[in-house]
């Protein structure tokens, strides 16, 4: 039986059972060879992975590995499974740190697992499929770019051959997204604001996220955001090639990106997105239960 609080539970879920070796020691160094996470990987990724070793709910795995030179990157992947209900679980994919240099993104992401693992029935109903580190290189480098120079929020089901974009959209394919949130801030804007990709369901569980996150940091009600018309916060438009799910899949999975203010403190940041993030689930679960009355 699942423990109802993860925190006392044992550590025996850890999937990454190298790593409780030590903050010293992490996943997937063997004697003799470089590290593949190097040092400032470690300091978002190792909180995960101590989270994984102590919550039945949270698995940690590896999306996929790439080599840049003589070094291997790993984009991983942790997903909280939530209590089921009456309804299918819902699967959502959560993304941060495509851009290097936006760490909030990822701690926000830490953020909301925390508050999961001490209370799991906030997630019921999900499986929450989180990537914390799209971008390890650009993490490493603190570059918007990856070391190839690419912005990877570019590149998506154009035929990239990025290794990065190449995973994720292995990801976006198979894991089945019933929903997908990215993560990003935004070093020219002074408050919150989304992409709702011009559908309603985005722009109703958005709505909500901004309002409730705007507890925090202000919300940009700029009529012009990073280049396109905006209301409110919302913007319709979007770039192409940004992380989204794969053309063809129907029916689509909402599709929100929520931005934060990157030269706010990062704590406000990591607040603020931990609370949207929180909100869209509680209002996709409502539009579910609405949806399963109609
Ligand atoms: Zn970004």
């Amino acid at each position: 039986m699942r423990p109802n609080n993860c925190r006392a539970a044992s550590p025996d879920a850890a999937v990454f059972p190298e790593a409780r070796r030590g903050a010293a020691t992490l996943p997937y160094i063997s004697e003799g060879t470089e590290p593949a996470f190097p040092p400032k990987f470690g300091e978002v990724f190792a909180p995960f992975v101590e989270l994984a070793g102590s919550c039945r709910h949270l698995i940690g795995a590896e999306a996929g590995s790439f080599w840049v030179g003589d070094r291997r990157y790993t984009i991983p992947r942790f997903t909280f499974l939530g209590p089921p209900t009456a309804v299918p679980q819902k699967r959502i994919g959560l993304f941060a740190l495509i851009h290097g240099d936006e760490p909030a993104g990822a701690y926000a992401l830490l953020k909301l697992l925390q508050t999961l693992a001490d209370q799991p029935a906030l997630a019921a109903g999900y499986d929450l499929i989180c990537y914390p580190v799209c971008n390890p290189t650009g993490h490493e480098d603190a570059t918007r770019h990856n070391r190839a120079g690419r912005d990877l929020n570019r590149e998506f089901w154009r035929g990239s051959g990025q290794p990065e974009v190449i995973i994720l959209e292995r990801e976006l394919a198979t894991q089945g997204f019933d929903g997908i949130v990215a993560l990003h801030a935004d070093d020219a804007s002074d408050g919150l604001y989304g992409y709702a990709h011009g559908r309603v369901l985005n722009e109703n569980l958005l709505v909500p996220a901004l309002r409730a996150s705007e507890r925090v940091l202000p919300r940009n009600c700029g009529c012009v955001i990073d280049g396109f018309r905006a209301a409110d916060g919302i913007i319709g438009d979007c770039f192409t090639g940004v992380l989204a799910p794969p053309p063809a899949q129907k029916p689509r999975p909402f599709e929100i990106i929520f931005e934060t203010p990157a030269r706010a403190l990062l704590e406000e940041q990591v607040a603020a997105a931990a609370i949207a993030l929180e909100t869209i689930l509680t209002e996709y679960r409502g539009f579910i239960a609405y949806a399963a009355d109609l």
